[in-house]
């Protein structure tokens, strides 16, 4: 905190981790005489620089770029792209100390990375995204590779980004590199169920939290923050699942429909159109929307999907949540609970989720596409989405299993974090002090 004053989410997520490995720290002293806490906090590499690009009335714009390249002891750097105003070094850097931990977690051979700008791509054009992105890879470039660091997508980066930054890439190195970037189109190198892992991979991990307690989505009432990629997919499969998903929101506000979320109208306004979440009440006007976002927790239901953003779910949103009933959390967002909502959710003994598992599909799967691009084959959807599942219900019981190893049976913030941490600890010794 000393050195770094600024950096409160940065801070927020050491502390969420740091807090609840003491039980490993504790069985495992050699971890400690390695200095493995302090490295592991310490980012490898954290990159800077200027995004300058022209818009459309040929005025010069600059943003800030950023790649923090934090553990690479289990595989190369893996972690989205993130393009919102609100992206510092602080929200980059608790994003890729919580991916590290996430990456280990899935088992798959993933270190862990993020970057992004604190650009906005609301209201841009299509040829304003594609200068802004053809000049953030022009520089990104030179510190990534299939072997070497392989972002993806995340807030404010889809398939149009994804696609515009590959070309790029593509005529910088002058070698057609697939397995550079995850989250490309299905005509280029992506794989089938990476736009719905995410999304998916979270109800696939609450449905089993779910289970142990006798529960299930089936005629649940389930209340969703956001209204992206995350969000979309977890409406998705929650209602396949026999939920009945009755809000949604985006940066602006929240959408009550209390018949059950129409997803083809929602999925129209936000993946095509790219409008905002109050026009569906246009559409649907038994619907109710309201300003701002705080408000969608006060509705009542059993299970709370968080998946728009950091933070999002308060101290007295989580007492309102436990108040009206709810009986599970899954965190499909990162971070989206603060530190005093996650203590009134594990005091009250509602099942929680934590992001770093139940939000670890989409990373799982965008290891299944290296995967296929290193062989360049394509699976179905049906082998990707059975792969998804079994890596879902694996971070799920190996969760539960640490947590009961090191005292704390039941809870999965302790429980994934140490399962995640072992595995990174151990792949550091091994590797000296380096
Ligand atoms: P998208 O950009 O597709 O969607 C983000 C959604 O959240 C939008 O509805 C957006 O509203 C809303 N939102 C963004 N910022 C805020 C804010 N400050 N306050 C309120 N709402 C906000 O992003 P994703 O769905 O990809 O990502 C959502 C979350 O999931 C993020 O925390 C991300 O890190 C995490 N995640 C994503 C993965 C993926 O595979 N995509 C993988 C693992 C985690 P608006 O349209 O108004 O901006």
């Amino acid at each position: 905190q000393k050195r770094n004053p600024h950096e409160c989410e940065f801070h927020q997520a050491v502390k969420e981790i740091l807090e609840s490995l003491i039980p490993a720290l504790a069985k495992h002293p050699e971890y400690m005489d390695n200095g493995i806490l302090e490295r592991i906090v310490e980012p490898e590499r954290m990159i800077t620089f200027r995004v300058p690009w022209v818009d459309d009335q040929g005025k010069t714009r600059v943003n800030r770029g950023f790649r923090v390249q934090f553990n690479s002891a289990i595989g190369p750097y893996k972690g989205g792209l993130r393009f919102h105003p609100s992206v510092n070094a602080s929200i980059i850097k608790f994003l890729g100390f919580e991916q590290i931990f996430k990456n280990s977690l899935t088992g798959q051979p993933i270190g862990g990375g993020k970057g992004g700008s604190d650009f906005d791509p609301k209201g841009k054009s299509d040829r304003e995204i594609m200068r802004f992105t053809q000049s953030f890879m022009t520089e990104l470039s030179k510190y990534i590779g299939p072997d070497i660091d392989v972002p993806a997508g995340d807030i404010g980066v889809g398939a149009r980004e994804i696609g515009f930054m590959f070309g790029q890439y593509k005529r910088l190195k002058g070698a057609y590199e697939a397995g550079v970037l995850t989250g490309k189109g299905l005509s280029y190198g992506g794989s089938l169920a990476r736009k719905e892992a995410t999304g998916y991979g979270a109800v696939y991990f609450v449905e089993e939290m779910l289970k142990d307690r006798g529960l299930s989505f089936k005629g649940s009432t389930v209340v969703i923050s956001g209204s992206g990629n995350v969000a979309i997919y977890a409406i998705e499969k929650a209602t396949q699942l026999g939920a009945k998903v009755v809000a949604c929101s985006d940066s602006n506000g929240y959408i009550y429909d209390k018949n059950g979320i129409n997803l083809s109208t929602v999925k129209r306004l936000k993946e095509v159109e790219r409008k905002r979440i109050k026009e569906y009440v246009t559409e649907h006007p038994h619907a109710e929307y309201y300003e701002g976002c705080l408000g969608i927790w006060s509705i009542p239901c059993d299970i709370a999907l968080p998946c728009a953003t950091q933070n999002e779910i308060d101290e007295s949103s989580a007492q309102t949540l436990v108040k009206n009933g709810v009986k599970a959390i899954g965190e499909g967002a990162n971070m989206p609970s603060t530190l005093e909502a996650i203590n009134v959710f594990l005091k009250n003994n509602i099942l929680f989720a934590p992001a770093k598992a139940a939000n670890a599909g989409g990373v799982s799967t965008s290891a299944l596409e290296m995967s296929q691009n290193s062989m360049r084959l394509s699976w179905t959807f049906e082998e990707v989405d059975a792969q998804l599942y079994k890596i879902m219900t694996n971070i799920y019981r190996n969760s539960v299993a640490a947590a009961e190893e090191y005292g704390h049976p039941g809870n999965l913030v302790v429980g994934a974090n140490i399962a995640g941490f072992i595995k990174l600890a151990d792949a550091m010794m091994a590797q000296g002090v380096i």
